[in-house]
């Protein structure tokens, strides 16, 4: 079910983040999906995975006595965009007015949280799946970057966004990269090399026998050394590589798996 969980308090020590990430085991679809997929979009079937996101929330509940009351679980629908949205603005309701326990926040690929006690996730399958937390003012952001997510800076869009809405400042983030296809795996074409400045593609494009591999990592690494960010943690695990992850990169059709966080008080 979870691969990692954590909890960060604020400054304060009057709350703070608890998050989990999960790998593909513990739930209901059938292969490609099997087992706990937690995204709609895949083809999977939507009954299975309203199932899997109940029994994962169930386990999420059980994390720490103040995620006990956790549900009405917000995601997104992710478009490989630089979207930030905020939580409560825009809401779509329900997942197809079908499971009002689920909040469908629309199209975007980062989720500003404000709100304690309102889970919400990000879904991937290689991308990148990263937390932000703002110790001093206690909000968080989910981000979903992948390589046009990393390309666009999606990261320091949503750094502004959270300084705009609720005065965080870089150096109080603490940043949290779940698992994501890393440079072991992630081979590229010349297209994608072209993208990067002379001087990125040297640090962050390796050669291997005449093959160009990106290095996801290192190019956030870069980004968030230069916003200021306070401390960061990477999960070292490549979700191609490994097979408790679902990979798009290896599998083509399969699941999604989710960084999940809740602010608490
Ligand atoms: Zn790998």
């Amino acid at each position: 079910m979870f691969v990692h969980t954590g909890f960060i308090p604020n400054v304060a020590n009057n709350g703070g983040v608890v998050f989990a990430l999960t790998n593909r085991y513990d739930g209901y679809s059938q292969p490609p999906y099997d087992s706990l997929n937690l995204a709609f979009h895949t083809g999977d079937e939507s009954a299975v995975v309203e199932r899997n996101i109940a029994c994962m929330l169930e386990a999420f509940r059980t994390l720490d006595p103040r995620c006990a009351n956790a549900q009405n679980l917000a995601y997104m629908t992710q478009i490989h965009s630089t979207h930030c949205a905020l939580l409560g603005e825009n809401l779509c309701g329900g997942y197809a007015g079908q499971n009002p326990n689920l909040i469908n926040v629309g199209e975007a690929d980062a989720l500003l949280l404000t709100h304690t006690h309102a889970p919400s996730m990000v879904l991937v399958a290689d991308c990148n799946p990263i937390l932000f937390f703002d110790r001093a003012h206690n909000v968080a952001a989910l981000i979903h970057a992948g390589r046009a997510g990393v390309f666009g800076r999606i990261c320091s869009l949503t750094l502004a966004r959270m300084q705009k809405h609720c005065g965080t400042h870089a150096s109080d983030v603490y940043a949290f990269i779940g698992a994501g296809i890393r440079k072991c795996c992630y081979e590229v074409g010349d297209e994608v090399c072209k993208k990067l400045e002379p001087k990125e593609r040297e640090r962050h494009i390796e050669l291997r026998a005449g093959r160009y591999f990106l290095d996801l990592e290192s190019l956030l690494r870069a980004e968030f050394e230069n916003l200021g960010i306070g401390e960061w943690e990477f999960l070292p695990k490549c979700s191609c590589c490994e097979r408790e992850f679902f990979s798009y990169r290896r599998d083509g059709v399969t699941g999604r798996f989710a960084l999940v966080a809740m602010l608490v008080d």
